[in-house]
């Protein structure tokens, strides 16, 4: 059973007092646990679906639908605020519904915010303007895999599809869509391609976009699909403008989505610095080397301690690659001797099983934290490796005194995606405004130094302010005037990319 209030399974919640045990030397606590919250009073819904089945105002299902997974979000809803949920929330079968639905909002000046698994850590989900009547979309009922061609490798699918059932129904055929999310368990394709999600895999393709084929759209104004080839020069591309448009655009109900053959060859190191300097050039030569790991993962002094176990004050660099085709232990014994010229040591430990471990379990950790009363939040960027020692040295002073530590997530040739997570304690009550704040400040501190206000986390509502300054000024009235001509009563997921 899914909680309504914070990540994942309600079974796998962690327990606080344990997570105290964990924190409790490095920040100090006042011994308060909030207690789980049951779903509060909601406002009324104010409006009144037509006929059928497929329509909910069921309360617990509305508080489930009222914002996303952000450590914010966690917190409103342990507090009961749940000032403005969906009016309804509606569960389309198939694509005639999601017409239906669309056509009935448009008539009745109802706004539509799309739903896939309600992963957003940037306000995507939540529609902010209280005046405004508005239906959760709930796309996870259009789950099914309708096609695979073998031949060409690829995968059509409904949208609404959850991470597991895309790996389960590719499994039998041997095949894999290479594409795995942290919250790759509760989190949807089209919620992906909505955001321009980033997989795991360090290098290579890992973005959604580097998946996808063709799309299929319902809008306004009418059905958009885009042809089905590998590739295309003929003008702009169709999906591009699509790929990252978080609801404002219209709902994307299908997709083409290539796959791959599942890796059959595996193997892995870590690598030890004595500091991040050294770590971090070594990081950028592996990059730089062409040998594509599939993981290439820097973890700062605190942050290898805290989720990799290792205690010794190292910085570690997490290496692995697979393959479907060949053995990999060349490429990896390449990439540990390209360390080794930076000062790097092969560790024995497994700190690549504990980071996994980890890394899975992180977002329960956050909530049993947040329910201590600890700010935690993470936040990410892009930059060049030529702006990285600078950025990074901003971002610590932005949000001193709270803790931070520092991951790469993917590394490209020309730079890395820095990962930030920030620890800090706040008076009751205020850890909102305590996070908003270290946020701004550490938005300033990205946007000074070359970074990009987010590398995967997409847009929603919580960025608009520093994307709309990194963005063009062309592009922005082209989006703008796509979003008129596209949605011209501004209805679908009004307030996302700054656009309405
Ligand atoms: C613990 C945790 C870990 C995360 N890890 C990652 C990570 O590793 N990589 C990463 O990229 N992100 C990550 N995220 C962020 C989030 O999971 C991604 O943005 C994800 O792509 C959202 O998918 P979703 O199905 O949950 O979409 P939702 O959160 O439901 O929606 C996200 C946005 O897309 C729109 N949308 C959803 N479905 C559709 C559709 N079918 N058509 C049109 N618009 C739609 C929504 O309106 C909203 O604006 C993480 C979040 C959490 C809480």
């Amino acid at each position: 059973v899914r909680s309504w209030w914070g990540w994942g399974n309600r079974d796998s919640v962690v327990d606080p007092a344990g997570a105290a045990r964990l924190v409790g030397p490095y920040l100090p606590l006042d011994g308060e646990i909030t207690p789980i919250p049951g779903v509060p009073e909601l406002r009324p819904p104010r409006v009144t679906p037509p006929s059928g089945d497929i329509w909910s105002d069921d309360p617990w299902q509305r508080a489930a639908h009222t914002h996303g997974k952000a450590f914010r979000d966690v917190v409103r809803n342990l507090r009961g605020e749940l000032a403005n949920p969906p009016d309804l929330v509606c569960f389309p079968r198939g694509e005639a519904d999601v017409v239906q639905i669309l056509e009935w909002a448009y008539q009745s000046g109802v706004a539509v915010v799309p739903f896939g698994g309600g992963t957003s850590v940037v306000g995507g989900v939540e529609l902010r303007d209280p005046d405004q009547t508005f239906v959760s979309l709930d796309l996870t009922g259009m789950d099914t895999i309708l096609e695979v061609d073998e031949v060409s490798l690829a995968m059509r699918s409904q949208a609404g599809i959850l991470g597991p059932s895309i790996q389960d129904g590719l499994r039998p055929k041997g095949l894999a869509l290479r594409h795995f999310p942290q919250s790759f368990e509760f989190s949807t394709l089209g919620g992906w391609i909505a955001t321009r999600s980033g997989g795991h895999f360090a290098t290579g393709p890992t973005h959604i976009d580097d998946f996808i084929e063709s799309l299929r759209v319902i809008t306004p104004v009418g059905i958009s699909e885009s042809l089905r080839v590998p590739a295309s020069g003929a003008g702009p591309s169709p999906d591009r403008l699509f790929l990252g448009s978080e609801g404002a655009l219209g709902i994307i109900t299908e997709a083409w989505v290539r796959v791959q053959r599942a890796p059959a060859f595996r193997a892995s190191a870590s690598v030890r610095f004595e500091d991040l300097g050294h770590s971090v050039l070594a990081t950028r030569e592996v990059a730089q080397s062409g040998l594509m790991p599939s993981n290439c993962r820097l973890l700062d002094p605190l942050e290898a301690m805290l989720a990799a176990g290792v205690t010794d004050g190292a910085a570690v660099l997490l290496l692995a690659f697979e393959s479907a085709d060949h053995p990999v232990e060349v490429a990896l014994e390449r990439a540990v001797e390209i360390c080794r010229g930076h000062g790097g040591i092969r560790l024995e430990q497994r700190a690549q099983a504990s980071w996994r471990d980890s890394f899975l379990k992180a977002p329960y950790l956050r909530d049993a934290l947040a329910r201590l009363g600890v700010v935690i939040e993470t936040f990410e960027t892009a930059c060049t490796w030529s702006a990285f020692p600078t950025l990074h040295e901003a971002v610590l002073a932005a949000v001193n005194p709270a803790i931070v530590t520092c991951r790469f997530t993917h590394v490209y040739p020309d730079g890395p995606a820095p990962y930030f997570t920030v620890y800090a304690t706040a008076r009751r009550g205020a850890e909102i405004e305590t996070w908003d704040e270290l946020k701004a400040r550490a938005s300033e501190a990205l946007l000074a130094n070359g970074g990009t206000i987010t590398h995967h986390h997409a847009v929603g509502r919580d960025h608009v302010p520093w994307y709309l300054r990194q963005t063009p000024q062309p592009l922005r009235q082209m989006l703008r005037a796509a979003k008129a001509a596209i949605d011209p009563r501004h209805l679908l997921n009004p307030g996302v990319l700054g656009i309405d």
